[in-house]
């Protein structure tokens, strides 16, 4: 998704003139890795960005408003909530199925004429000289470019072939997804409920189900996989609790391995890495691709800057102008989900005190929720 969202906005910034290749492993069909079931929580902020690339008002007829958030701490009084009317907003995000999304890009990237896509492919060798990149596709294909940018997602083979290495940190979590279905309507409210094992989220989705988020700790991972629907729904309905009475039904759960992976450096000689290849997170806060698009616009507004200017698109001035404005908003996201995780997750019986009278401040004076609520959402300067 990084990737065709960056190859949209190039090619609307510059009016059609950037020639572009994608190279992509995965046909797009129901075993594709990026576009499986899950939903997402794309952030108002990221919904902006979208508009301004014209790719919102389709994603936006199959997306789910989010009016409402809650938060709460299992076994603890501590809680809050935000509501997009109190900030005057529509609405605070809106949850996407990846699967829609999949066959909109597919849709809208062979719409483009100066977009060429070479899938099923992949890269096995990259070449850099002074002032360009050659690239040798499995097939033996060669392409050649300005710039070449890897967003091919979490353990990016295309970092590593240009020696750009990464950090690694393992949650001790696995996120377990469903969609779940409740006796009340979730009326546009989201649930992020912490507890000692990992975060419980539901996310509002279509036809009155939510979208589950479930971190356990990978011991008890196949335990859980394996329950039946029933003991599965019973299990969940204690961790998260009643707000949305008896949750009655459950689909299919999948499973993903929560590993914080961030590259050391986001751009090389005539290379830049965006989305999950450059961070991958811990869905606590849904900030995955909400970081990742930012990356994506604040590029594309380099690149094209240059291209509608007849300049050259991957010297180190747009890639030295694209890591400078990434820096904080990445390290900024990267520190609140990982304090986040580890905050919320621990037993302490000291931190459980201070993170509730957090909450329960945040409620009192709800000054206080506005810089989390910002970064959050998306609201955030690139
Ligand atoms: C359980 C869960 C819940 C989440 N919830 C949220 C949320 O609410 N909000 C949010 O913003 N984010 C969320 N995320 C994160 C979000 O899903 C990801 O950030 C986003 O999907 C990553 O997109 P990407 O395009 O960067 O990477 P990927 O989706 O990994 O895409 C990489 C692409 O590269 C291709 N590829 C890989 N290797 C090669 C190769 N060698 N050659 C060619 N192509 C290759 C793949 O086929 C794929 O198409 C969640 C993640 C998880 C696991």
């Amino acid at each position: 998704m990084a990737g065709a969202t960056l190859a949209l906005a190039v090619d609307t910034l510059t009016g059609g003139r950037a020639k572009i290749a994608i190279v992509e492993a995965a046909e797009p069909d129901d075993n594709h890795p990026g576009y499986d079931a899950r939903c997402i929580a794309i952030a108002y902020g990221s919904c902006q960005i979208l508009k301004e690339f014209g790719l919102w008002s389709t994603l936006a007829s199959n997306a789910s408003p989010i009016q409402h958030i809650h938060i709460s701490d299992r076994g603890h009084f501590g809680q809050t909530a935000f509501s997009a009317s109190h900030q005057g907003l529509p609405y605070l995000g809106n949850v996407i199925e990846l699967t829609d999304a999949g066959q909109f890009f597919h849709q809208a990237l062979s719409s483009r004429p100066a977009i060429s896509v070479f899938c099923p492919s992949s890269v096995s060798s990259i070449e850099r000289s002074i002032d360009s990149v050659s690239i040798t596709l499995c097939d033996g294909r060669k392409l050649s470019s300005k710039l070449m940018v890897a967003a091919d997602g979490a353990v990016s083979a295309c970092c590593d072939m240009v020696g750009l290495s990464r950090h690694q940190h393992d949650f001790n979590q696995v996120a377990i997804i469903a969609n779940v279905s409740t006796e009340l309507p979730h009326q546009g409210e989201a649930f992020e409920r912490f507890t000692p094992y990992g975060p419980v989220a539901l996310l509002p989705m279509t036809r009155g189900r939510s979208s589950l988020v479930w971190c356990v700790p990978p011991d008890k991972l196949e335990e859980t996989m394996a329950l039946s629907d029933r003991a599965f729904l019973s299990c969940l309905q204690s961790a998260f609790g009643w707000r949305l009475g008896k949750l009655t039904e459950v689909g299919q759960r999948h499973s993903y391995p929560l590993i914080l992976r961030q590259a050391e450096q986001i751009i090389s000689h005539r290379f830049a890495v965006v989305g999950n290849a450059a961070q991958a997170l811990h869905p606590i806060a849904g900030q995955g691709f909400n970081l990742g698009l930012r990356d994506v616009a604040t590029l594309a507004d380099e690149i094209a800057t240059r291209l509608n200017n007849d300049q050259d698109c991957g010297d180190m001035t747009v890639l030295q102008g694209y890591r400078k404005r990434r820096e904080t908003d990445r390290d900024k996201t990267v520190m609140i989900t990982s304090g986040l995780v580890k905050g919320f997750s621990n037993h302490s019986g000291l931190l459980a005190l201070v993170r509730n009278l957090g909450l329960n401040a945040m409620t009192a004076f709800p000054a206080l929720k506005s810089p989390l609520l910002k970064q959050t959402m998306g609201l955030v300067k690139r």
